[in-house]
């Protein structure tokens, strides 16, 4: 057969119809023998289409068709050969505009005893056709909306045995393909479509085969479903936080120009498609891009040479030297620091008022302030001057009025303590339990650098922008890991359908829905309290909450609406919030409805966090994964192109979970992950102090403040020389640097608590921190974003914007930490002391294990098409050392999702800048999962605390050995030591995309795109995609994508 198509005898055959067609009579017999021998051809042939329609096949077959719709025997080939011709789009407008749609009604006929294949092999050529929107226009001005769905019941109810599930699935194709225009829903809906699908679905659950029938139902009911309105005024934050600066062009600007008539919670972005009649493709197919080449490498050879480009004037970077009193060896005056118990921080960059009390008045200081006064005059560093003045304004005393106005405040019924050391354990007096009464669990052994009422005094000094005046119980109690195991939930087949059926109740038993708001921050007498009912009470006014509506939708199913990013209208994910007046034993269904991201680790095995005050008060105070039935899919909520940055007709996602109590009288807190507020850093801070020796060198500077009133908080940490001899100081001045930072993302709390991982081993007395702290001076920023950190977001700083975004051109005023973070490097480079390695901690959403993200430039070449000598392609390979190391010495961690290619959606983060401007080799992203492991002794388990800190410590042993291997040699020799020590350097890594998880058996639509592979975008005006073009060796092609393929969609760097 191949051979008979590769000598050109499709061609031949259908010269040879167009020869029967002529005789007159035409020769009937010849016909039906041409069309047989078609139909075997057909398949086999990729371009058989294109050869139908330009030898006048189409019309010939069509005819025939039409003459010999009584006869069965000739209709079969005809059919099969049509269907053939139909998987091709082109042909698929021209047959429609011949009147193929009404034909091929003809032929498909309701239930009858005697079954031929022609139906199905009619349907199977109706679906292709009307794939068109041209043809389903047709189909929908012809009445057969109604047709196809009468048709279908009849089969349904007639087909008892199950043995025609391929012509009912024929009939759910078409209907599908009807319904990818607007007026085709429509239509669908008038027919009662939602309830008969509904119905027929529900009677099709139990048997198992049936199950792409169902599928199918689903998917067509959820893209009729009416899109719904968010119960929101607006998608703005809640909460307002004006800027003292908006740049013109700016997200806050665009933000906040809108008029004030505008609804930017739902636009006109699902009517636009009604040009679509038109669009069809009637040009020569074009085959379509694999998609394999990613557009986002770097392709710019001068890009990709890291090239030292020191903005600034030394003398300006010169400021910076206060923050390395170690380089100078002047170690009495900041050992002194550490006899300062009241503030956390000392020496400051800040000029001194700004600080209580002030800084002990040391000699090195002296100097500095000397020369930051020679800067002032000189004008030099103008945009620091005004950030630093901004601070003394009255935000401090904001602050301490708030504290003492608010201290001890109770609000009636809600479940969060209030802070005062009066009042800071009462928390649930008013509220008898079973028995308990609530003391603080004694965790002091348990977590050396916890303490319940450090933490409220830290909380004091926080300044949010709701000026919360409540602390959670999870934070104040804090959480002691569990020892017991937490596996990847195992997904149970059919959570998904079910969620997604009762979610299509909704609409169909509409009296069943409560719809009573329940908690709502938008407004001012929220929460809404209930003495006596029975609805849950919800609260998320405290540190890192974030929940903004909360509504009772059944009587134990809550939709629940997370609030965006201060200053933006979007970035949902992050959540954090508190339950009560839950009832024993119920399982209650939470949907968080608002979310954005086309896939989650929910569907992977990721659970949620709970934490229980009745458990915490019996001794176990922790987080625990929990949830059932969980699961993440498209809903029917439109999402308003003002927050998609344009792109119309997107719907929001939901994350749906059940949980029980098992305690009357609880306060439980539910979090996407473990918490970990600026509060608590600083606690943990203060109480690092506490482990410092004669022998450790830790110093704590305020690197600035934030836009919000705090204080970023800079780190060093290093060994004490061993004498004052000048070898040993020497040896101090130079030892090489190391650069940590993270938590630039809020919503990554799993960086925090790897970085507090980091610090504790550094921090601690093994022989390998010993060691660590001889070898190396540690610099570390370990919160990068305090603001968003406090008022929950989840990506963004209250300038509305990605931080790690802005690292190209940080401004001094919007972004403050990351600007005098950079310029602390700068200031390194300046002097020649670049660090050794530099490492930003993310957590990642949407993969397993921990892995790095680095810079290399033979990488990227390697995954572009670009070429280059190899002239222009040396490279040191030391940048793949480190996460060898810790992919043999870290047992979550994952050489293999490793990548270290420079993609242009990332030159403005912290590993591309520090990499490319700084000229640090060793530039890495270090990203974290969200979820657990795949690989390794963690395999199959969910992330915790220990894990993650017990990341953040081998992290650091990691730095000892690349110490060793490096240690022995001179930079020369490096390169070549490293390669052959950690082996072949011919091994390159894949480049991974975002997501790489198998398919699962329900592949269900969890994500709408998902089971469109064969449709364009929905409502994308002016991107239609061809259609499927000449794949006519899959039989069933228009199966394809309802009974196992998931075509997840790839959304680009969202993580980093
Ligand atoms: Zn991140």
């Amino acid at each position: 057969m191949g051979v008979f198509v590769s000598k050109g005898g499709t061609g031949t055959l259908f010269q040879l119809l167009n020869i029967a067609t002529k005789e007159l009579p035409s020769s009937e017999e010849l016909m039906l023998q041409v069309h047989a021998l078609l139909a075997k051809v057909g398949p086999k042939d990729r371009k058989f289409g294109v050869k139908a329609r330009l030898s006048g096949a189409l019309n010939v077959t069509m005819t025939f068709i039409k003459q010999n719709l009584q006869n069965p025997k000739v209709l079969l080939p005809c059919l099969q050969v049509l269907r053939v011709y139909c998987t091709n789009s082109v042909n698929a407008v021209s047959l429609g505009k011949n009147g193929a749609v009404e034909l091929l009604f003809k032929i498909v006929a309701p239930y009858s005893k005697k079954i031929s294949s022609l139906p199905k092999v009619a349907l199977d050529a109706l679906g292709s056709v009307l794939k068109s929107k041209t043809n389903a226009r047709r189909a929908v001005d012809g009445g057969f909306v109604l047709v196809l769905l009468s048709l279908y019941v009849d089969w349904h109810r007639n087909d008892t045995r199950h043995r025609h599930m391929l012509i009912r699935k024929g009939l759910l194709v078409c209907l599908r393909n009807v319904i990818n225009i607007k007026l085709g829903r429509k239509a669908f809906l008038d027919a009662d479509g939602m309830k008969i699908l509904y119905n027929t679905s529900t009677e099709c659950l139990p048997v198992r085969t049936l199950d792409p029938l169902v599928n199918t139902s689903s998917l067509i009911m959820r893209k009729c479903f009416p899109k719904n309105r968010l119960p929101l005024p607006t998608i703005r934050s809640s909460f307002n936080y004006q800027l003292p600066h908006v740049p013109a062009a700016g997200p806050v600007a665009q933000l906040y120009s809108l008029s004030p008539g505008v609804d930017d919670v739902v636009d006109e972005s699902d009517d636009n498609d009604e040009t679509e009649a038109d669009t069809d493709t009637e040009n020569e197919e074009n085959e379509k891009d694999d998609g394999n080449t990613n557009d986002d490498i770097e392709t710019d050879l001068n890009k990709l040479h890291p090239q030292r480009k020191l903005t600034g004037s030394f003398e300006e970077l010169r400021f910076y030297e206060r923050f390395f009193l170690e380089l100078s060896g002047d170690l009495h005056s900041s050992s002194s620091s550490s006899a300062c118990a009241g503030p956390i921080i000392v020496p400051t960059a800040q000029p001194p008022q700004h600080v209580s009390p002030p800084p002990a008045p040391l000699t090195a200081l002296d100097l500095d302030s000397i020369h930051l006064t020679e800067d002032q005059n000189q004008g030099s560093s103008e945009g620091l001057d005004q950030d630093l003045g901004r601070v003394s304004l009255e935000e401090g005393g904001a602050s301490i009025r708030h504290i003492l106005g608010e201290i001890c405040a109770r609000r009636g019924g809600g479940g969060a303590s209030t802070w005062g050391s009066d009042c800071g354990s009462e928390g649930a007096e008013d509220e008898p339990g079973e028995g308990a009464v609530l003391e603080v669990p004694d965790t002091a052994l348990l977590l050396p650098l916890h303490d319940p009422d450090l933490y409220v005094e830290m909380v004091k000094g926080t300044k949010s922008v709701p000026q919360y005046a409540e602390v959670a119980y999870p934070d104040y109690f804090g959480h002691v890991a569990p020892t017991f195991r937490e596996p990847l939930l195992e997904r149970v087949y059919g959570v998904q359908r079910s969620k997604i059926f009762q979610d299509i109740e909704r609409l169909i038993h509409p009296n069943d829905i409560v719809d009573k708001v329940v908690y709502d921050l938008d407004v001012p007498t929220c929460p809404v309290i209930e003495n006596n009912g029975e609805s849950l009470r919800f609260n998320s006014q405290f540190e890192s909450g974030n929940l903004r509506k909360a509504v009772q939708v059944r009587k134990h199913e809550y939709d629940l609406i997370l609030n965006s990013d201060i200053n933006t209208n979007h970035y949902h994910q992050w959540f954090y919030f508190e339950v009560s007046n839950m009832r024993v034993g119920t399982l209650y269904r939470f949907n968080i409805i608002n979310c954005e991201k086309s896939n989650s680790q929910s569907n992977y095995g990721m659970q949620v966090l709970m934490y229980s005050v009745q458990e915490a008060i019996r001794g176990r105070p922790c987080w625990v994964r929990t949830g059932s039935d969980i699961c993440y899919y498209k809903n029917h909520f439109a999402r308003s192109s003002l927050s998609t940055g344009g792109v119309k007709g997107k719907s929001y996602f939901t994350l749906t979970f059940s949980a029980s109590f098992s305690h009357k009288d609880d306060v439980c807190y539910f979090a996407y992950h473990y918490p970990y507020t600026y509060s608590t850093l600083k606690m943990h801070l203060r109480k690092l102090e506490a482990l410092r020796t004669p022998q450790i060198y830790l110093r704590q500077d305020v690197l600035c403040e934030t836009l919000g009133g705090n204080v970023c908080p800079l780190i060093t940490i290093t060994a004490m020389p061993g004498s004052s001899s000048t070898d040993n100081i020497y040896q101090l001045r130079n030892r090489p640097l190391i650069f940590l930072s993270a938590r630039v993302h809020p919503g990554e709390t799993n960086a925090s608590w790897v970085m507090k991982g980091t610090m504790e081993f550094l921090m601690g007395s093994s022989l390998l921190a010993v060691s660590l702290r001889e070898a190396f001076i540690f610099k570390i920023v370990p919160m990068l974003n305090p603001d968003g950190v406090i008022n929950g977001n989840h990506r963004c700083s209250l300038s509305g914007e990605d931080l790690n975004r802005q690292w190209q051109s940080p401004h001094p005023e919007l972004h403050p930490t990351i600007y005098h973070t950079k310029n602390l490097l700068q200031y390194l480079a300046h002097i020649q002391r670049a660090p050794l390695v530099f490492c930003d901690y993310h957590g990642h959403s949407r993969k397993k294990n921990v892995f790095m993200y680095g810079c290399s430039l033979k990488e990227t070449v390697w995954q572009s098409n670009i070429s280059a000598s190899s002239t222009e392609l040396q490279e040191d390979l030391g940048y793949r050392t480190l996460p060898k190391i810790l992919s043999q010495i870290a047992p979550a961690f994952s050489l293999s999702s490793c990548s270290f290619v420079v993609e242009r959606s990332k030159e403005s983060t912290a590993r591309v800048v520090v990499w490319r401007e700084m000229g640090v080799q060793r530039s890495y992203t270090m990203e974290s999962t969200l979820c657990g492991c795949d690989q390794g002794k963690y395999k199959s388990l969910q992330i915790g605390t220990r894990e993650l800190e017990e990341m953040g410590a081998q992290f650091c042993v990691a730095l000892l050995r690349l110490k060793r291997i490096t240690g022995l040699f001179n930079h020369q020799h490096l390169v070549d030591m490293e390669t052959e020590i950690m082996g072949s350097h011919i091994c390159t890594t894949t480049y991974v995309l975002e997501e790489d998880e198998p398919d699962f058996l329900e592949a269900v639509d969890y994500s709408a795109e998902s089971n469109d592979d064969d449709i364009e975008p929905e409502n994308e005006p002016g991107t239609d995609v061809p259609e499927n073009t000449d794949q006519c060796n899959k039989d069933d092609s228009a199966e394809k994508s309802d009974d196992g393929e998931m075509n997840v969609k790839r959304e680009a760097g969202q993580t980093e």
